[in-house]
């Protein structure tokens, strides 16, 4: 755990999930005063056995000297929470766990030992951070990984004092960067920036302000990675020019490293071939790929350690991931693709697809993928976007409208075995967000998995090939 300093005042911690609760246990063992509030009656408990005075700060707000919110809380948009209103109202510091772990690392004297690695992007996040933490466990060296992904920041261990350099590579979301202004990286990577969370931003622009804190103030000196296949990110690269950038592409040669005819390509260096390495495919991975390579090229590590690590690289779960193969079918979960630009990968790396999409529907539904549908078969929809999203593709694809996973998957999976292709790809990849029918993507992806393992084991009961 890291030990955090001694704050002035009373500290209060709104949002106890799991990076709020590690947030109190830190903060308690350091000698604060700390009280915490949230909605549920069980993360209170655990953390009031951590030591902390539970109050219901959005009725009685006190006058905490600083405010330690969730990612999830909104700062300005629809509105302000009423906590975070409360606490400007009096001047109380609004900070996020990023923040209190760079507090952290400062207090310990060791920040100059920490190489901080922030990877950002509306799509590719989890892919890169775990790519790259990947790749730099393969070179040797000590890293870990935290933020958005797996263990909360302030659970991660102070740099090794006896090490040169201990890295850590953090997963980013747009909440937690317009939050934690005060962490600052060494090493920053956008990766893209297509509309998504515009509710909380307000707009594009707000969007885009939010990713941008990754850079500003000077932040990101030893190495920025911004990804040249979107206006918004090329946009950004303008505004921050930096003679330590290295631009990425997936389409085209307009990245100082490109990604064509499955190799990434870097001036004159041999191209690191991607063909082999099965959870990268496509090009959107091709994107994530090349992001690595720059923090690979930032970090002095040889191409030949940078290609054995994306072929020994797994994948990640619910993120195109094949999970099942019966006869000609293949079963593919792709339940993270919470918006358009995510399914649109999904929808170019197949053919000859039965598509599960819906749930919750975001700004622009389903109108960018148009370009793809000559890959799909027929759509099978589900959640509360079913609806409408039948609408929007009446004409264009044939659509059945299941409502729920478990209907989308037996109408998709009989209909392609009925169809009797070569091959056929059924895949899961809602364009949505999930909390309609599920707890998170991850539910999404696990119900799926349920419905194709039982959809597979009656095929196999009933002698089906
Ligand atoms: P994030 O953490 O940003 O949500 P993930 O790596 O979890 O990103 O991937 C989320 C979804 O986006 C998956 O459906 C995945 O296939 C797709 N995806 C991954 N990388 C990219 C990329 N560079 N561009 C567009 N889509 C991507």
């Amino acid at each position: 755990m890291m030990q955090l300093p001694k704050l002035t005042g009373e500290t209060a911690v709104f949002g106890l999930g799991r990076s709020g609760l590690a947030c109190v246990a830190s903060l308690v063992a350091a000698g604060n005063q700390v009280v915490a509030w949230d909605d549920r009656a069980e993360p209170r408990q655990q953390a009031e056995k951590l030591g902390a005075v539970l109050r219901n700060l959005t009725d009685d707000f006190g006058s905490p000297a600083q405010l330690i919110v969730s990612p999830g809380v909104p700062l300005t948009h629809p509105a302000p929470h009423p906590v975070v209103a409360a606490a400007k109202a009096v001047a109380c510091a609004v900070l996020g766990d990023m923040d209190l772990f760079s507090m952290a690392l400062e207090a310990s004297g060791l920040r100059d030992k920490a190489t901080l690695i922030g990877i950002t992007g509306t799509n590719g996040k989890s892919t890169t951070t775990a790519l790259v933490t990947h790749m730099l466990q393969t070179a040797g060296l000590p890293v870990h990984m935290g933020g958005n992904i797996g263990t909360p920041v302030l659970q991660l261990p102070l740099p090794d004092a006896a090490a040169p350099n201990t890295i850590y590579v953090l997963e980013l979301s747009s909440y937690q960067l317009d939050l934690n202004r005060r962490l600052h990286c060494d090493m920053g990577v956008m990766l893209n920036l297509t509309p998504d969370h515009l509710d909380r931003h307000g707009d594009m622009a707000g969007y885009a302000r939010a990713k941008e804190a990754l850079f500003e103030n000077d932040k990101c000196q030893s190495l920025r990675v911004i990804g040249m296949d979107d206006a918004p990110s090329r946009e950004m690269f303008e505004r921050h020019p930096h003679e330590k950038c290295i631009t990425i592409s997936s389409t085209h040669t307009q990245g100082d490293i490109y990604f064509a005819d499955a190799s990434l390509h870097y001036g004159q260096a041999e191209p690191v071939v991607l063909q082999d390495c099965l959870a990268l495919r496509g090009a959107h991975n091709g994107q994530n790929a090349a992001a690595a390579m720059a923090i690979g090229l930032g970090l002095g590590i040889s191409a030949d350690v940078m290609a054995a690590s994306f072929k020994s690289f797994a994948g990640m779960s619910h993120r195109l991931q094949p999970i099942a193969r019966h006869g000609a079918l293949t079963f593919v979960n792709d339940s993270k693709a919470t918006n358009a630009e995510a399914t649109r990968h999904a929808l170019a790396a197949f053919d000859n697809i039965y598509w599960i999409a819906g749930g919750v529907a975001k700004a622009g539904g389903l109108s960018s993928l148009e370009t793809q549908f000559s890959n799909v078969r027929a759509a099978f929809l589900i959640g509360e976007a079913a609806d409408g999203f039948a609408q929007s593709l009446s004409g264009k694809i044939p659509v059945e409208i299941s409502y729920t996973m478990d209907k989308a998957l037996t109408q998709a999976a009989n209909q392609a075995q009925a169809d009797a292709l070569a091959h056929a790809t059924i895949l899961l990849s809602p364009a949505c967000a999930s909390f309609d029918q599920f707890e998170d993507f991850e539910a999404r992806g696990v119900a799926f998995q349920a419905a194709v393992a039982s959809w597979v084991s009656a095929q196999e009961a009933g002698g089906a090939a």
